[in-house]
């Protein structure tokens, strides 16, 4: 039985190690943290709707599952060529036929930014975000800003929609609170249009729901940087801020950028259609850390890293097999997320055709709850999945 080494514990390396079980292969899979984090749900941290336990699945019981071993470490060095994996423990792992690359993506630093909390960073940072938010409720009144940065390369590796959806949240928690006119809330972001990947029409729909929620707009200068005490701009212009959630533009892992494998202007590992890497035997690249090629308008989501994990999982087997027979990710390219409120939620959806933003009140928040316990429980085995989710 071939032997697979899958380096992330991720969306990507996660559901790549239930899909290879799922074909026999004898799996590894090494990640930095003893739980799967399921980030789509982990913007009620925040507001405290949801703690950190919620949204974390132990890695040991998903192994357990499906029949896959777990190393908890850092990988510290990647020899792809050799197909040497060296971890910060100082284990080195060079026994595997196979290894499948899902470490995520790296950040791009601004000035300043250790006074800034991001809901897509660590997930203690969600927790400080709650702690910071609780303080600013207890003393009465504040101002909070949340936003995203860009990158010029790559826009597939900017990430927005979190910082629409823990604004409203903060939002609608404040007018539960009846708090709302003691605080004054800021989105803000570099571009001039931010959320345009989503189509013309679901940015038209933003707009207004800033107006309804009174959320003020500040877009299309540059941040030069952060202080504790707000956000700087090229402009010379300063948002005063209490509480500055900022969700920093992807860029590559560093371990990644330190390796061999060949990587895009930003960092990504490029890959062909198939996550294979040309030139390197034997080795997959998959999820937000490989550099994704398509429409504009392509955005690093968790549904498409698991397509890709599902396609790398029959690819891999095949080859094995030495079975001419392979899935692209190609054509599943699309943006699909349930972007919540707090108390409702919008349905955005976006593919070469079409651009659609759905509002949906109150049940829309209850669809993104059921994901959430559809995720946890289809992946440890308790459900079973539905096909495409
Ligand atoms: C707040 C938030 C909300 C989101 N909402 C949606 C949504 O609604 N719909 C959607 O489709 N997508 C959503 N996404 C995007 C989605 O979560 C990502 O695309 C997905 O997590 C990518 O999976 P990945 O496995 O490639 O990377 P990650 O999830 O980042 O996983 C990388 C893994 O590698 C591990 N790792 C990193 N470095 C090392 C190392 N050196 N050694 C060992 N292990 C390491 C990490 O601990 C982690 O477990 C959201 C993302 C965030 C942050």
């Amino acid at each position: 039985m071939a032997k697979v080494l899958v380096l992330g514990g991720g969306f990507a390396g996660v559901e790549a190690a239930i899909y290879l079980r799922k074909h026999d292969m004898d799996v590894t899979l090494v990640s930095d943290r003893d739980y799967f984090y399921i980030y789509p749900t982990s913007i009620w941290i925040p507001t405290g709707e949801s703690t950190r336990e919620d949204v974390s699945v132990p890695l040991d019981d998903l192994a357990k599952a499906h029949g896959f071993r777990v190393i908890v470490d850092s990988v510290s060095k990647i020899e792809a060529k050799a197909k040497k994996i060296t971890l910060e423990s100082g284990r080195i792992l060079d026994e595997y036929d196979y290894i499948v690359v899902a470490l995520g993506q790296g950040k791009i630093q601004l000035k300043g930014m250790e006074h800034t909390l991001s809901i897509c960073g660590k997930p203690e940072e969600a927790v400080q975000l709650n702690e910071r938010l609780n303080a600013l409720v207890a003393q009465g009144s504040g101002k909070i800003s949340m936003g995203f940065g860009g990158n010029p390369k790559d826009g597939s590796a900017v990430r927005g929609g979190p910082a629409f959806e823990v604004l409203f949240n903060v939002d609608t928690m404040l007018k539960r609170k009846g708090l709302r006119d003691k605080f004054e809330l800021t989105f803000f972001a570099p571009m001039e249009k931010p959320g345009m990947k989503m189509g013309h029409s679901a940015v038209e729909m933003m707009d207004k729901m800033f107006e309804m929620t009174n959320i003020h707009k500040q877009v299309g200068v540059k941040i030069t940087g952060f202080d504790a005490d707000g956000i700087n701009f090229e402009d010379g212009t300063k948002l005063d801020s209490d509480l500055t959630m900022f969700i920093s533009a992807g860029t590559g892992h560093s371990v990644i950028e330190a390796s061999d494998l060949p990587l895009s202007d930003t960092g990504f590992v490029v890959t062909n259609e198939y996550n294979e890497i040309e030139g390197f035997e034997n080795i997959y690249a998959i999820g937000d850390s490989m550099a994704l090629v398509g429409p504009d308008w392509k955005a690093k989501q968790g549904h498409v890293a698991e397509v890709q994990a599902k396609n790398v999982a029959y690819n891999l087997f095949n080859h094995s097999q030495n079975i001419d027979s392979k899935h692209s990710y190609e054509g599943h390219l699309n943006i699909l997320c349930v972007m919540d409120t707090g108390n409702g939620a919008a349905f955005v959806y976006r593919d070469d055709k079409r651009g659609k933003l759905i509002p949906m009140p109150i049940i829309g928040h209850w669809m993104k709850k059921g994901w959430g316990w559809y995720c946890r429980n289809s992946k440890l085995g308790k459900i079973p999945r539905i096909p495409g989710m």
